[in-house]
């Protein structure tokens, strides 16, 4: 570990966690270089959606290196941009009824976000953002200004403005309709609260705790929005591309939103790969007003294309992956059931669920004690208290299991540990 300590920053953060070092990884396993395999559970913080080296997608990428395919091309035609395009288009978004262009940011999520926010600003002409409890959305500085963790923002020692945060759905509990809440205070012209240019939120919020947006919040804030003319901005860079069981988290809820960002999965093999979907009526850009060196990167363009023409043609991950869920969900509530004293609680939806452990520091003893047992997994929520499953979505339902049988197995050794430690 001496390179990495002498030479890299303090800023560094997994490796901390997990503190070996990898040299392979193959669909849900990740290996040493002192062979020792581990069962990924992290993914890339949903960024391997697929796996690792997927077979399905490897050969179209391997073929387009061979074949010296465009890798770097500026904003300028590829075929390989056409083919993305093409298979987005007619896999992802005419099945859904959704017509939106494209816009290639920098190949990052917080490119992606920006880029949204600095659309919505121009076509409103305001200024002021709605952002929401515990939401993520990036590092940079306006993405971060959106976000509301203390940690992240303190980070950039400057005023992080033009922004108003909102409860986000159930942040009082269930029974306080926050929309109504927002609904009168941006009807009232003395509130206090500017009116918007757009709302940013999740669906499922993931690093702010897998706290899930229900179906009828989100409609009801579509609704708000639209009563106030104001854009919804739905940023589904972590819940997106089939995490929650459909390929956007909001499909069920049957809204449109104006603006969307999606990245980390996009490329399907961790890649980096950034797009903003804006209705077409509000492309209001002139070319090259909001540009970058990286936007739109050709080998993940192949990638992305390939693991739509995989996966994304029929039906069968997203049964497969509401079927694990299914297996998450029942394990989670056996581990939350046989560790009753302390309490716990079960969070998220889909293949982002997670298990409450109260405090971060109990959290952390059982990622931890994870990692002892050969599983990578990692914490989530505003005090860092809920271990977060984060397989491949494509994980084979025996690797699952065996995953899910070394979190049971951490939870009984920290909750044993945690007893004994009381007892004395
Ligand atoms: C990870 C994430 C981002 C930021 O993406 P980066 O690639 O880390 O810049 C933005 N929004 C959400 C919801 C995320 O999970």
């Amino acid at each position: 570990m001496k390179i990495f300590d002498e030479m890299e920053s303090e800023v560094q953060s997994y490796a901390r966690s997990f503190p070996v070092v990898f040299n392979k990884a193959k669909d849900c396993y990740l290996y040493t270089d002192s062979g020792e395999r581990y069962i990924d559970f992290l993914s890339g913080a949903g960024s391997l959606n697929y796996g690792h080296n997927n077979d399905n997608i490897k050969q179209a990428l391997v073929d387009y290196i061979a074949e010296d395919g465009i890798t770097h091309g500026l904003d300028m035609h590829s075929d390989a941009k056409r083919n993305f395009l093409e298979v987005f288009r007619d896999k992802i978004l005419a099945p859904r009824d959704m017509e939106y262009v494209v816009q290639f940011t920098g190949p990052t999520g917080t490119n992606a976000v920006e880029a949204a926010l600095k659309i919505a600003r121009k076509i409103t002409g305001r200024s002021n953002i709605i952002s929401f409890t515990n939401g993520f959305h990036g590092c940079s500085l306006g993405a971060v200004a959106v976000t509301g963790n203390q940690h992240h923002r303190g980070g950039a020692n400057v005023s992080l403005c033009d922004v108003d945060r909102m409860p986000f759905c159930g942040y009082y509990g269930r029974d306080v309709d926050t929309v109504k809440m927002m609904d009168k205070l941006l009807s009232d012209p003395s509130s206090g609260i500017d009116k918007p240019a757009a709302m940013i939120l999740e669906a499922v919020q993931g690093e702010g705790g897998l706290n899930v947006a229900t179906n009828e919040w989100l409609q009801a804030v579509d609704k708000l929005c639209k009563k106030h003319g104001i854009l919804l901005i739905l940023d589904d860079i972590q819940a997106g591309c089939g995490r929650t069981g459909t390929f956007f988290s909001f499909e069920k809820a049957g809204i449109k939103p104006d603006v969307i960002t999606l990245s980390k999965s996009l490329s399907a093999y961790g890649l980096p790969f950034a797009v903003v979907l804006i209705k077409p009526e509000l492309d209001q850009w002139e070319p090259g007003e909001h540009n970058g060196t990286f936007r739109g990167n050709n080998h993940a363009f192949v990638t992305a294309a390939a693991a739509i023409e995989h996966y994304w043609s029929d039906n069968k991950l997203e049964l497969a992956v509401q079927e694990k869920a299914e297996l998450v969900t029942k394990r989670f509530k056996k581990i939350i059931d046989a560790h009753g004293g302390i309490a716990l609680g079960l969070k998220g939806r889909g293949l982002m669920q997670g298990i409450d452990c109260r405090t971060g520091e109990l959290a952390g003893k059982v990622c931890a004690q994870a990692f002892k047992n050969g599983l990578v997994i990692e914490t989530s929520g505003n005090h860092s208290q809920i271990v977060k499953c984060f397989c491949p979505l494509t994980i084979a339902t025996e690797a699952l299991s065996e995953g899910l049988d070394k979190l049971e197995q951490s939870f009984a050794e920290v909750f044993a540990d945690e007893k004994l430690k009381k007892a004395s």
